[in-house]
C-alpha cells in the first residue's frame, strides 16, 4: 500500500534515506509520524530507523551527534535538517517492568516493529512511500482501535510504561482500546508503581492535554490502574466527577491548567507534596499553585485588584475558562478592567527601591523596611497611591512618623 501526498517532511528527508540505502543499508521512516502521515494528520519529529549499525551510520554522514548510542540513536546534520535515526533493534532483557536492560542491534526491520507498542505506532514507510505494516495496524486505524503489538500482557509486562501510553493513544488518537489490550492492561497495572514518575507525568500530561481526553481519562478510570499512580489510589468518584464537571467540548489549554484542576477534584490537601510525588519542576509547582489558589478564591468571590495584581490575568484567564467550561459565572471583562487600572503589574516596577528608603530615612535592612516597601506596594496597586517618588516618600514619611 501506498502513502499518496507524502507530507513535506519526509519528502525533506528523502535524501538521508537514499544515502543510508547507496551505502547498502535499509533505511524506513518509522513510529508516530507515520500513523500521524497515513492520519493526515500534521507531523512531528520524523524518526528514521535502519539497518546500518551505529559506527555504520556515523561512517556514511559527516556530521553526527551520538545523542543515544547504546540504544543505537545517532543524531544527523545534515542541509535539509537534524534527523534521529536509530538502528533495527530488540529489546531482549526486561528486568523490572521497566525498559530493557539491553538492547541487540539486528538487521531486520521487521524485528525491529514488533518490539513496538501500538499496531498504529509500527508502521514503517519506504523512499518510494510504501507503507509496510506487519501487523494490520492500517485495519485498526480504520477501525479507531488501539491494539497491543503480540500478546498484549507480555508487551505489558515488559515495560509497563505501555499501559500508560495505551490510555494516552485512545485519547490523542480517538481510538478505542481493543479488547484483549484493555483486559491486559487492567491485569497489568500494579506494575505501574515499578515504573518512574517522570515517565508516567509524560504521558498523563500528554493525555490530559489530548483532544479527546475523556476517552483516555475514562480508560484509566475503568481499568483501575489510577490506583497505581500517586495520590490517586480510590479516587474513581473524583475522577468522574472532574470529567462530569466540564462540559464535553472543553480542552485543556496548558498542562498546568489541567493538572490544576485534577489537583481540585482529587481533593488534594497538600498541593506542593503531591506535585513533588509527580516530580515536576519547580517552575511549574509555582504556577499549578497559583491556579489552585485562584480556583478556590473564585469560587468565594470576585476578582479584586490585588488579586488582579497578584496572578496577572494570564493565569486569572485560564481559570476562567476553566468555569465556563463548567457553567460557573465568568469575569473576563472584569480581569481586563482591573488589569487596566493597574498602574504595575510587579514590584520592581516601583519607582522607590529598598535602597532609597534606607537613606532617606536611616532605615536598617529587617522586618520594618520589608513591611513599608509592602505597604506602598499594596496602596500603589488599590490606586491610593501614586508610582511617583514625591508621593511615595510622602506616604513614607507619614508611616514612620506614625510609628
Ligand atoms: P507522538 O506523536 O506523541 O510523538 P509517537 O508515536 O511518536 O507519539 P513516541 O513516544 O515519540 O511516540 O515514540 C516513537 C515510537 O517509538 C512509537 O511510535 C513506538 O513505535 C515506539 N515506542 C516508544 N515508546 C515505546 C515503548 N515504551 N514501547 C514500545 N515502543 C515504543
Ligand atoms: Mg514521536
Amino acid at each position: 500500500m501506498r502513502l499518496h501526498n507524502l507530507p513535506s517532511e519526509f519528502q525533506e528527508a528523502l535524501p538521508i534515506l537514499e544515502k543510508i540505502k547507496q551505502a547498502g543499508f535499509e533505511a524506513y521512516f518509522v513510529g508516530g509520524s507515520v500513523r500521524d502521515a497515513i492520519l493526515g494528520r500534521s507531523i512531528h519529529d520524523v524518526d528514521i530507523a535502519s539497518s546500518s549499525y551505529p559506527e555504520e551510520t556515523k561512517a556514511i554522514f559527516p556530521r553526527t551527534i551520538d545523542v543515544g548510542i547504546e540504544h543505537g540513536t545517532v543524531l544527523v546534520l545534515e542541509e535539509e535538517g537534524e534527523y534521529e535515526i536509530t538502528t533495527f533493534r530488540t529489546e531482549d532483557v526486561y528486568v523490572d517492568y521497566r525498559r530493557p536492560s539491553q538492547v541487540s542491534f539486528v538487521r531486520s526491520l521487521e524485528e525491529d516493529l514488533k518490539r513496538r507498542d501500538f499496531t498504529v505506532n509500527a508502521f514503517a514507510l519506504d523512499d518510494q512511500a510504501q507503507i509496510i505494516d506487519k501487523f494490520d495496524g492500517m485495519q485498526d486505524l480504520k477501525n479507531k482501535t488501539l491494539r497491543a503489538v503480540g500478546r498484549a500482557a507480555e508487551r505489558f509486562n515488559e515495560d509497563a510504561l505501555r499501559i500508560m501510553r495505551g490510555f494516552r493513544f485512545a485519547a490523542s488518537l480517538d481510538f478505542a482500546i481493543e479488547e484483549a489490550t484493555f483486559e491486559a492492561m487492567k491485569e497489568t497495572a500494579p506494575l505501574l508503581e515499578k515504573i518512574s514518575i517522570e515517565r508516567i507525568f509524560i504521558e498523563f500530561d500528554k493525555l490530559l492535554l489530548a483532544k479527546s481526553w475523556r476517552r483516555g481519562m475514562e480508560a484509566l478510570i475503568a481499568s483501575k490502574a489510577y490506583n497505581y499512580l500517586p495520590d490517586m489510589r480510590e479516587k474513581a468518584a473524583q475522577l468522574s466527577q472532574l470529567l462530569a464537571s466540564l462540559s464535553d467540548d472543553f480542552v485543556f489549554r496548558t498542562s498546568e491548567q489541567a493538572w490544576a484542576l485534577l489537583i481540585v477534584y482529587l481533593e488534594i490537601g497538600n498541593v506542593k507534596s503531591f506535585l513533588k510525588d509527580w516530580k515536576t519542576s519547580n517552575e511549574f509547582q509555582r504556577t499549578v499553585l497559583k491556579l489552585v489558589d485562584i480556583y478556590q478564591l473564585r469560587l468565594q468571590g470576585e476578582v479584586t485588584k490585588q488579586v488582579c495584581y497578584r496572578y496577572g490575568k494570564d493565569l486569572l484567564y485560564l481559570v476562567e475558562e476553566v468555569r465556563h467550561a463548567q457553567g460557573l459565572a465568568v469575569a473576563y471583562e472584569q480581569i481586563e478592567t482591573l488589569d487596566q487600572t493597574l498602574t504595575i503589574h510587579d514590584k520592581h516596577e516601583i519607582v522607590v527601591k529598598g535602597g532609597d528608603l534606607m537613606k532617606s530615612f536611616q532605615l536598617k535592612p529587617g522586618p520594618l523596611l520589608g513591611q513599608l516597601l509592602t505597604e506602598v506596594e499594596l496602596a500603589i496597586v488599590e490606586g491610593d497611591l501614586a508610582n511617583e517618588v514625591v508621593a511615595i516618600m510622602a506616604f513614607l514619611k507619614e508611616k514612620i512618623d506614625n510609628e
